[in-house]
């Protein structure tokens, strides 16, 4: 979720001089990676689509998880420092930060490229409260370590959904031959913190970092977006170098994830084109390699959620994310 936690706040996008122009200039650019949605949502419709029957109910039941509503993660969100990062997983080959091995696509198409996801959240969050909410500096202001992310209605975690798309998502580009790497998986107690998710993708050096997310915002508002970072120079963070090939990135992401899940873009925020400029979220900001982030839909929409919940519909949504950072990758 992204408009209640740390690195997800308000969104504001809507006032910021930065965030139309470049929308604009950007839909104006690549018309191409968006314009299988139209064609697309005139054959099919946007909605329903992966029946989300046997996923959901597996998911129904994990209540456990941040009972948030709307706005609950974002009070409950975080307040780290980051300096002293409690991640003892991210800083070196940690268990998460394992590389996975390119056993199959080794002389695939992305040989010799890394590709850094990053899960959003993290399912243990909500046990660590105070540890995730104590503040990171982000370069442009400080804000919490983490949040615990969103839910289903039916209480079925967004830090669960991010875990299993980025274990599809890593099967797909390993197959292409890339090395990848992500920034938790499961395997710490919590967190990290949205700096340390940034300087894991730096210094894996990647060729492309994905975060990956699902929003919760209120019911009706539906759609998937990728946000893309604009351009931040403050204190440690600058992504004036990033901004551009990241803008590509996620062109590139929001074009596949339109043609593979048929999913429409948001319907609340980016006027349509699927793409939001922000410069408030830590994980971007801070990000030396060229990065985006991806509200795969919202949670909190029981038409979005029945797609969220699907394991059919989620290979899509890897698949669709897969195919846009190959294309990205191949220039
Ligand atoms: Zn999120």
């Amino acid at each position: 979720m992204s408009y209640t936690g740390p690195d997800f706040e308000p969104p504001q996008p809507r006032r910021s001089p930065l965030r139309r122009p470049l929308t604009v200039a950007i839909a104006a650019l690549v018309p191409g990676a968006l314009l299988g949605w139209g064609v697309y949502a005139a054959v099919s419709g946007p909605d329903d689509g992966g029946g989300g029957g046997a996923d959901r109910a597996s998911g129904a039941r994990t209540s456990a998880a941040p009972s948030s509503d709307g706005p609950a993660s974002p009070s409950a969100a975080p307040k780290a420092p980051t300096g002293t990062s409690p991640s003892p997983s991210t800083r070196k080959p940690s268990p998460s930060a394992s590389k996975s091995a390119p056993a199959r696509g080794a002389n695939g198409p992305l040989e010799g490229k890394v590709v850094v996801i990053d899960p959003g959240h993290n399912p243990g969050n909500f046990r660590h409260a105070s540890e995730i909410n104590r503040k990171v500096n982000v370069g442009t202001h400080w804000k919490e370590c983490d949040t615990t992310g969103t839910a289903t209605d039916a209480g079925w975690p967004e830090a669960k959904f991010t875990l299993d798309v980025a274990h599809r998502l890593r099967t797909l580009l390993e197959e292409q031959g890339a090395t990848v790497e992500l920034t938790q998986d499961d395997d710490r107690p919590y967190g990290p913190c949205v700096d340390e998710r940034a300087r894991i993708g730096n210094e894996a050096k990647a060729d492309a970092a994905i975060s990956i997310h699902a929003d919760g915002s209120g019911a009706g508002n539906r759609g998937f977006h990728v946000i893309l970072p604009g351009s931040v120079h403050d204190g440690e963070a600058d992504t004036r170098a990033i901004v551009a090939p990241s803008a590509e990135l996620g062109q590139r992401i929001a074009g596949g994830f339109v043609r593979v899940t048929g999913s429409a873009p948001s319907n609340y925020v980016g006027g349509g084109t699927g793409l939001v400029t922000r410069t408030d979220l830590g994980g971007l900001n801070l990000s030396t390699v060229p990065k985006v982030f991806i509200e795969c839909g919202n949670m909190r929409d029981g038409k979005d959620a029945a797609l969220l919940t699907s394991g059919d519909w989620r290979q899509k949504a890897a698949q669709g994310m897969s195919e846009g950072i190959v294309s990205f990758l191949r220039g």
